[in-house]
């Protein structure tokens, strides 16, 4: 562990150091910035009135929109000469979401993303390739910073250039990847092709992925092409960026570093709080940033919290699987589906590549079309019939998610490979609506 004093704290010393911090981080924002000023006032109530977590639900909450609507330096709660780092959220639309850093933040998050890698089992005499996009997405920087800060060495070859980072990894005998899971997919497809032996050529023994939702039979995938073990990590850039929640070795969930952030389940349609062990959106208050106070932020990230003590011996509370977004739920003739469900089922089909496109439209009722890669070796063996295959996949995702889809299979290498987050759905019907 990297902080053990504060990785094993008891959950009710985390809860009382919370209550301390989200006091006084409550009145700081207030005190600082105008917008929760206003808010509180709209809400009726001053910092007086929040004397601990068990006032945390009278809390007005914060989303995406207020950041928008501050742009372009944020929230913020200091002069812009404390402050030392700036990102940018992709934004598809209009303008992006800005973050920003004091002195003090860079330490905070550079020491989470520290404690991120040790929960992995990653020490000192690693050897890290970091592969996260280097530059406004706070993955490339978050990991290197994080890697720095416990010591081992990074290599800062940012995302893409397939044939050279897999040329880098064999020549420097890294030990440690850092991407996005879909672009270890990719990494390990291109390795084959490029005819090294992953096994034997490379030294790599500890993925750490994250930045975009995938499924345990990708994690199953990853694992066994590259034979590594591979550890998910999660973050968004309003909360620093990664380095939120790690897996540790039991891999039974994602330790949220809670003496830094304040988790709640809510409700995403009427806001009311869940009781522990409901699956909802996930609302983070952070309770010591300096620069960019967020308090109550909701993330439209579905999850179920776990505040059982793990076999690790860390009493931070875990995020069970991450299914998705809201808004990246899926209706489709009445039923949702997320793509990670999707994934989900095709992947565990023997058969089936790693790579996939659902496209939804709308001619009279909703349609569901999903582009599937054969596997190559399948593709190219007597066994394969495809109408028998694609017939398989459909009958499957029936069974399973009940929704019908029309299945279309794709010669190996058909779809478009990804080199950060992976883009999996086109949604003609929202084009269509705008
Ligand atoms: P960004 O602000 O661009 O880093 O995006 C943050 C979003 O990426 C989160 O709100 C999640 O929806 C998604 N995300 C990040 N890490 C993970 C993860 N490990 N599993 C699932 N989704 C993730
Ligand atoms: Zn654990």
């Amino acid at each position: 562990m990297y902080e053990p004093d504060i990785e094993m704290m008891e959950l009710s010393d985390i809860r009382k150091l919370q209550s301390e911090r989200f006091v006084k981080m409550v009145r700081y924002a207030y005190d600082n910035v105008p917008m929760y000023k206003e808010k509180f006032e709209k809400a009726g109530i001053t910092p007086d009135d929040i004397k601990g977590l068990e006032d945390a639900h009278k809390m007005p909450f914060t989303v995406k929109d207020d950041l928008r609507q501050h742009y372009p330096y944020g929230i913020r709660a200091v002069e812009l000469d404390k402050i030392v780092r700036l990102h940018a959220s992709s934004g598809t639309t209009g303008k992006p979401t800005v973050v920003t850093y004091t002195e003090q933040d860079m330490e905070t998050w550079n020491n989470l993303m520290a404690r991120c890698y040790a929960s992995a089992g990653v020490t000192k005499g690693d050897i890290v390739q970091n592969c996260y996009g280097y530059g406004l997405f706070t993955g490339g920087l978050g990991f290197h910073y994080g890697a720095e800060r416990l010591g081992a060495t990074v290599i800062p070859i940012s995302t893409g250039n397939t044939k050279k980072q897999l040329m880098m990894m064999k020549d420097m005998q890294s030990t440690v990847i850092a991407c996005t899971p879909s672009y270890a997919l990719y990494l390990a497809e291109a390795a084959e092709k490029e005819g090294y032996d992953p096994k034997k050529d490379f030294n790599i023994k500890v993925g750490m992925f994250g930045a975009e939702p995938w499924s345990e039979e990708a994690r199953k995938r990853i694992e066994d092409s590259l034979g590594i073990k591979a550890y998910d990590v999660f973050g968004m850039s309003e909360l620093y960026g990664p380095g939120v929640a790690v897996e540790c070795q039991e891999q039974a969930g994602l330790h949220i570093w809670s003496d830094e952030f304040l988790v709640e389940t809510i409700d995403p349609d009427t806001g009311e709080v869940l009781p522990e062990g409901e699956r909802g959106e996930l609302v983070f208050t952070m309770l010591t940033r300096e620069a960019m106070p967020l308090l109550r932020y909701r993330t439209k990230d579905l999850a179920i919290i776990n505040y059982d003590k793990c076999k690790c011996g860390r009493s931070h509370p875990r995020i069970m699987r991450i299914r998705g977004r809201s808004d990246d739920m899926l209706i489709i003739g009445g039923v949702n589906v997320f793509p990670s469900q999707i994934e989900h089922v095709l992947m565990n089909i023997e058969g089936v590549g790693d790579q996939y496109l659902i496209i939804v439209d709308r001619d009279v009722l909703d349609s569901l079309h999903v582009q599937v890669e054969v596997m190559p070796e399948f593709f190219n063996s007597p066994e394969y019939d495809p109408a028998a295959f694609a017939k398989k996949l459909e009958t499957e995702m029936q069974a399973i998610l009940t929704v019908r889809a029309r299945v279309e299979l794709m010669v190996p290498g058909a779809l478009p490979r990804s080199e950060g987050k992976a883009v999996r759905v086109q949604d003609k019907r929202k084009n269509a609506s705008k």
